[in-house]
């Protein structure tokens, strides 16, 4: 049975590329009938702490990438210490001069190889390796030793991870040959780069995945793009959980480092904004927006908002802008011609008491919106909302519209 494992060390925020490890590996568990296990590499005392730890629960709740073990590295110390007094005993390991417990490489082969799933053969000549660390001086281990003694003892099948370990696994596969360990099929995914061909780095970019869930980002779209960046899934574009499943193929991840495009994050955005269900909509608006916009008719303009908006802040923004003159209480300059306008506009939709009734009256008298949509955006919203002129006049509502008209020409 396949078996793979998420191994986060919870030591930062949790970053945009290893969502993508996270989700790849669950994919791979999924497509394959298999299992998924999330790890916790909490052995580094120092820098592990509590907060990176729930964010990376909270993420995967968020996702809904379940799994079928949790479990935490440090639990596992002294089995990893066993497997160290083994390797000693052995003869693989010996205690360096300058402290630290060392793997001895057998310098009776030219290279070191083995086959990638993604990157193809990975060859090291036998000089680019010294002999390396496995334990402190204390005999603690280190990250090489007990992760892949963790590995093992998951019965892990397929490690996926980022390209940045692939030296690593040459020194895990010499220490699992030392200890007979069946050997586990590595794919490494090549990082993510910015537009510019440089490594996501936080100045220029949000790198957390946190920081786009709190810009608005939909967790559909995130997830819709993350998985997309570097693997096609046969060309499909918009994929959910189950397509994502079916269409993952894991050996077509392609090995240039995938690019980071917020256009393209946005393009989902949008996509699954425009789709979102009335009841979705209602859950994106901020308490603050709401109190100011709930007693106007909501549903008349959640369709052509969420077409404009690529993200939740867009969505409370368009909501505000609809009331915003409102609340300012702001007067504007209206001119002679535009009273004489208003008046016939009132004159014509008085007794409407539907929006229909009240459309059908100004384009029989030829004060289509054509003529006066300019002037009622201007007395309705002061221009601060660019939203189609019947959704506007739906969102207040006839009367309200009908009382703002009179309010201006009872002045006159
Ligand atoms: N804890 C390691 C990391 O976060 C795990 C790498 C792996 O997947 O093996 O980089």
């Amino acid at each position: 049975m396949t078996i793979t494992r998420f191994a986060p060390s919870p030591t930062g925020s949790f970053h945009i590329g290893s969502l993508r490890t996270a989700i790849y590996n669950y994919l791979f568990a999924k497509k394959n009938k298999g299992k998924f296990i999330l790890r916790i590499e909490d052995t580094d005392e120092l820098r592990s702490n509590k907060k990176f730890l729930d964010e990376i629960i909270e993420i995967f709740q968020i996702f809904e990438l379940d799994y079928d073990k949790l479990e935490y590295q440090s639990k596992n110390i002294n089995i990893h210490i066993d497997f160290l007094e083994i390797l000693i005993k052995k003869n693989y390991v010996y205690k360096s001069d300058e402290g630290p417990y060392k793997f001895k490489v057998n310098r009776e082969v030219d290279s070191f190889s083995y086959k990638d799933v993604i990157l193809g053969l990975i060859k090291i000549p036998n000089e680019n390796i010294e002999d390396f660390s496995v334990a402190r001086s204390n005999k603690k281990p280190t990250f090489i030793l007990s992760n892949m003694i963790d590995d093992h003892l998951d019965q892990i099948t397929n490690v996926i991870r980022g390209n940045d370990h692939s030296i690593n696994t040459i020194k895990q596969i010499m220490l699992s040959q030392a200890l007979s360990f069946i050997p586990i099929k590595y794919a490494h995914i090549p990082l993510i780069h910015d537009l510019k061909g440089k490594k996501l780095s936080k100045r220029n970019n949000v790198t957390n995945v946190s920081g786009y869930i709190d810009m608005g980002y939909r967790k559909e779209a995130l997830f819709n793009f993350i998985i997309k960046l570097g693997n096609n899934f046969n060309d499909i574009e918009i994929l959910d959980k189950e397509k994502s499943i079916k269409n993952f193929e894991l050996n077509k991840t392609v090995l240039s480092p995938a690019k980071f495009d917020i256009d393209k994050l946005n393009y989902y955005n949008n996509y699954y904004l425009e789709n979102l269900s009335y009841d979705d909509f209602i859950s994106c608006i901020k308490k603050e927006t709401m109190k100011k916009i709930k007693n106007f008719n909501i549903k008349e303009v959640f369709k052509p908002i969420l077409k404009r908006s690529f993200n939740n802040e867009d969505i409370n923004n368009e909501l505000k802008n609809l009331v915003e003159f409102i609340y300012e209480k702001k007067t504007y300059n209206i001119l002679k011609n535009e009273i004489m306008l208003l008046k016939q506009i009132q004159n014509t939709t008085k007794e409407s008491q539907t929006y229909d009734i009240f459309i059908e009256k100004l384009e029989k008298n030829d004060l289509s919106f054509k003529k006066t949509g300019k002037l009622l955006r201007k007395i309705l919203v002061n221009f601060n909302s660019k939203l189609p002129i019947e959704s506007i006049i739906k969102f207040f509502g006839i009367k309200i519209v009908n009382d703002m008209i009179s309010a201006i020409t009872e002045n006159e």
